[in-house]
């Protein structure tokens, strides 16, 4: 029977049956992998708060094969990431982080950089004067790290730099689009100015602990984070809840309430 020891973040935590768990993790060892807590869900279960979302936790993992569904046998909190529910807009932006590793990385794919600057990232929001922005340069920075990064140097359609043309965004073409090839679309796209494409690239480009100092506002924050969130939305093939860290039951389809669409 494989054994997994492996260092973890708890990313989704499911109601299962009687008293049981089913929780979601994205793991140094083995990247996303899900598991079932037998008896998580009474008084005095021995795994506590642990399979809280956004815990960096110790895990074991038992597993008879792949296709079945692992034995969470041991949970050891390491940082219990608590300041992110202190407030509503941590606790926002740290299931909008979470929601979108779920949704953007495939089960059993390790990447350590991802699991790194998911860690670093969940560390950096608990003292973090900006939440939205701090979840936002964190997701484009990510997307940079997995095979889903947005293109943003140059034209999806022609190729045509980025610095010699006017752009717009277009998440379903997987990035901007020139103005003579956007005019061939059906689709309008959405409006990006050369200030966007810039904090995108650096948000893509610089170390992790370098962006978090990224600051934007006004129109360079809007239109990022309409581009950033259509494409999140693209890739991921669904909309993502802000908030929904414990669905009603697996048995259930997960629901996903769509964000506004004010970017049509
Ligand atoms: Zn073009």
């Amino acid at each position: 029977m494989p054994l997994y020891k492996t260092r973890a973040i708890v990313i989704k935590s499911q109601r299962w049956g009687e008293a049981d768990r089913i929780v979601t993790f994205y793991t140094e060892q083995v990247g996303k992998v899900r598991g079932i807590a037998r008896s998580a869900r009474r008084m005095k279960s021995r795994f506590g708060s642990a399979l809280e979302p956004f815990r960096l936790v110790e895990l074991t993992l038992f597993e008879k094969n792949v296709e079945s569904l692992a034995r969470i046998s041991q949970v050891d909190i390491a940082d219990s990431f608590e300041r992110l529910r202190e407030s509503l807009p941590l606790m926002t932006a740290a299931a909008r982080i979470v929601n979108f590793i779920q949704a953007v990385t495939p089960d059993r794919d390790p990447n350590h950089a991802v699991f790194q600057t998911l860690r670093d990232g969940l560390s950096a929001l608990e003292s973090s004067d900006d939440p939205e922005l701090c979840a936002l340069l964190l997701q484009i920075h990510i997307l940079g790290l997995t095979g889903f990064r947005p293109q943003v140097h140059h034209c999806t359609e022609c190729g045509v730099s980025a610095e010699v043309s006017s752009m717009r965004f277009f998440a379903q073409s997987g990035g901007m689009m020139c103005f003579p090839c956007s005019e061939r679309s059906f689709d309008r796209g959405l409006s990006i100015s050369p200030g966007s494409i810039a904090f995108i690239q650096q948000a893509r480009r610089l170390p992790f602990d370098k962006i978090t100092r990224l600051r934007a506002s006004g129109q360079i924050r809007q239109e990022v984070k309409q581009a950033i969130e259509a494409y999140v939305e693209e890739v991921a093939g669904k909309s993502l809840p802000s908030m929904n860290l414990y669905s009603p039951s697996v048995n259930q389809p997960d629901r996903f309430p769509s964000f506004s669409k004010e970017y049509h």
